[in-house]
């Protein structure tokens, strides 16, 4: 990997609390590829924000890497998020991906009519009137699903930025066609805040279908060929995967990429081998 690439990594917290001993081996063992940050997810609605806290927490102040702490705020209060926001700081976390979320399953349309928070742009707003948190935020480079256009879409960012967003994580995208263009148009509109690519591996059938359903991503015809090649072949299709992101990174590495977030899916030998081929 490039010496000015930025790499970086996301984990998910636990489902169980008796597991959280395995995500803090996932990211002791990824800390050690020396990553600028690593990234902890958030679940919908909320619901487990302790969890972000307390694995942040573990990768700030156990493993010394920045951590950032991704939170939503669709199913949150005012109050909520800033109880959020004093825990985070008494960790010692002051890196904050700020996300609007998607409406949590069991939300009625009452509550969701209601909701205080509407977009990421209120809550990087509010964010902002916290503290001293660095705040990131999330970028679309095949546009976001609700959004009306990418030149629609394009403007809510330039607003995420212009109200305090100074870094940017893409979906994951497996053609970067898509986010060079992506780059350019966002050039084009003010944006300067860094944006980070974001890579998820495929390294097995089942995965691509659970991706491509929550990121709404294209997926390319070689891409599709290696899927149909190896799906009963688990061994040749984890290789597979990992060769198409290391692939990717050199091209997006090639054309002057700012930094590479990778999707790791908590297992960190995703990381390592992409980090070791680069
Ligand atoms: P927003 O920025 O609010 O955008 C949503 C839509 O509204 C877009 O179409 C946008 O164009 C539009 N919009 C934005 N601002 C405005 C405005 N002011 N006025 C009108 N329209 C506006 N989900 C989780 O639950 N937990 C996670 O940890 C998590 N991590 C993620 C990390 C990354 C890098 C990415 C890319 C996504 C992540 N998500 C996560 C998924 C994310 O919550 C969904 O993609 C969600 O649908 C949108 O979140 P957002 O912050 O981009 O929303």
């Amino acid at each position: 990997m490039k010496e000015t690439t930025h790499l970086s990594f996301e984990v998910f917290p636990p489902k169980k609390d008796s597991d959280f001993s395995s995500v803090y081996e996932v990211v002791t063992e990824l800390a050690k590829l020396s990553p600028e940050y690593i990234s902890v997810t958030y679940g919908a609605g909320g619901s487990q924000s302790k969890k972000t806290t307390q694995i942040a927490s573990y990768i700030q102040n156990e493993l010394n890497v920045p951590a950032v702490a991704h939170m939503t705020c669709v199913g949150s209060t005012k109050s909520g998020i800033a109880k959020l926001c004093e825990e985070l700081k008494a960790e010692g976390v002051s890196n904050i991906l700020a996300l609007r979320g998607d409406r949590p399953k069991d939300m009625t349309d009452e509550q969701y009519n209601l909701r205080e928070f509407t977009y990421s742009t209120d809550l990087i707003a509010e964010l902002k009137k916290m503290g001293d948190f660095h705040i990131m935020a999330a970028c679309y480079p095949e546009k976001h699903f609700e959004a009306f256009s990418k030149e629609a879409d394009l403007k809510h960012m330039k607003e995420k930025q212009d109200l305090g967003a100074e870094h940017f994580i893409t979906q994951l995208f497996f053609d970067n066609d898509f986010f060079y263009d992506f780059r350019e148009r966002a050039d084009k509109k003010g944006i300067t805040a860094p944006i980070h690519a974001g890579i998820m591996p495929i390294t097995s059938a089942k995965q691509i279908g659970t991706s491509i359903s929550l990121s709404g991503s294209s997926v390319p015809k070689m891409l599709s060929d290696i899927i149909a090649k190896y799906a009963d072949k688990p061994e040749d299709m984890f290789k597979a995967g990992i060769d198409y992101a290391i692939r990717q990174i050199r091209d997006l590495e090639d054309n002057g990429v700012y930094g590479v977030h990778i999707y790791t899916m908590n297992k960190p030998a995703i990381a390592s081998e992409i980090v070791k081929a680069i």
